[in-house]
């Protein structure tokens, strides 16, 4: 049996670029090229002059095109990921009870900000096992809904409804899923993330798209609730929004970044074209697994099976982490499942920079190593 890390892949059998990571995920080269070739005009320039803001501002407006975004909705954002936007909801969006569904590590992360936030009621969590998904129940205490578009940990990917009746906001961590999956604005208040993974920007900015209802519950709780971290203010991050300015200094390589995906998203034909891409990568992914007599889905039901990130099981003589070794010494990286899932998987990005073309590769090289561990 030869040493994972031997096996070779032959060049014509690899795919062009090897980055398959659920985040920080592939980052277009022509991004990277475009940064680099801005030389000194943009990098190391401040972020209160027009040159950054004209990039934030372009951000704002490319996010409303892609999404077709009501007049009515703002587009919001902040220093700090989705992590920093967890925390600044404990402060400035719930008002005193919200209710989580959980079904991974992301989405049980945000419950556990709240139910340690010793200014708000214990936290209602539904949860349900890793791999399927759970269902929001509406409530008259509840006054924040937190949902997960796609909870990266599993390759779980929810269904996003306002649940019938609520009164309460919608917030969906949407870090995974943003820019690859279409959503109905009627159905959420907030839609937040982080621009490293569907977006394949860079990590430490959130943007939240948020209903009229979301402004008026931020104004509310700015008037009215508890003393807030300055930092984590919605208020202040708000204010700083509609002057295409962050409250602190935001990484601008992240902006700039960002503003390129948009545009190219925009102009190779907006959301639907970039869902199809994921759809198109994930299936291959799916359908392969499906057919394959070492590997199989690891969701089960396969309307809840992500479209931009890929769980496969293998079976137990083939290890996921040998599977894993071999790739990365054909440079393919970051195909490995999520750590503290404990599973014998692989876990595979289908977001949108992802070429499909690649994915088949991909699978190609799989099957390669398969075929030479055993
Ligand atoms: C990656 C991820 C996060 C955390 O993002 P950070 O930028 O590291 O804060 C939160 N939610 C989901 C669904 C994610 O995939």
């Amino acid at each position: 049996m030869a040493q994972p890390t031997d096996i070779v892949i032959p060049a014509d059998l690899l795919p062009r670029d090897g980055r398959f990571g659920s985040g920080p995920s592939k980052v277009e080269r022509a991004a990277l090229d475009a940064l680099a070739a801005s030389g000194s005009y943009y990098m190391g320039t401040s972020h209160r002059q027009p040159t950054v803001r004209s990039v934030v501002a372009a951000i704002r407006d490319g996010l409303r095109r892609l999404y077709g975004l009501p007049d009515a909705y703002e587009v919001v954002l902040g220093v700090g990921g989705a992590t920093a936007f967890w925390d600044a909801a404990a402060f400035g969006l719930i008002r005193r009870r919200s209710q989580h569904a959980v079904f991974g590590e992301f989405s049980g992360k945000f419950a556990a900000v709240t139910t340690g936030a010793p200014h708000l009621d214990a936290p209602e969590i539904i949860e349900s096992p890793p791999g399927t998904c759970p269902r929001p129940e509406t409530s008259a205490e509840i006054d924040l809904y937190a949902l997960t578009h796609n909870e990266t940990s599993t390759g779980v990917m929810m269904p996003i409804k306002r649940p019938a009746g609520a009164a309460g906001l919608v917030a969906v961590d949407a870090t995974s899923a943003a820019g690859a999956m279409e959503v109905q604005h009627g159905e959420y208040d907030v839609y937040y993330f982080s621009l490293q993974k569907a977006f394949g920007s860079e990590g430490g900015l959130w943007i939240a798209m948020c209903s009229p209802a979301a402004v008026d519950r931020i104004d509310l709780i700015a008037a009215s609730g508890p003393w807030v971290p300055p930092f984590l203010s919605l208020k202040s991050a708000l204010e700083n929004s509609r002057k295409n300015q962050t409250t602190n200094t935001p990484a601008l390589a992240t902006l700039f970044l960002m503003r390129h995906q948009l545009d190219r998203m925009n102009e190779q034909g907006g959301l639907r074209w970039a869902a199809d891409r994921s759809r198109r990568s994930s299936s291959l992914i799916y359908e392969w697994a499906e057919a394959s007599a070492h590997a199989a889905p690891f969701v089960t039901e396969p309307t809840t099976r992500s479209t931009t990130v890929a769980t496969i099981d293998l079976i137990d003589s083939v290890q996921a982490d040998d599977v894993e070794a071999a790739l990365r010494a054909n440079g393919i990286v970051d195909t490995g499942g999520y750590r503290k899932l404990g599973r014998n998987q692989l876990r595979i990005a289908c977001f949108p920079n992802v070429d499909p073309d690649d994915v088949a590769a991909l699978i190609g090289a799989i099957d390669y190593i398969v075929e030479r561990l055993d």
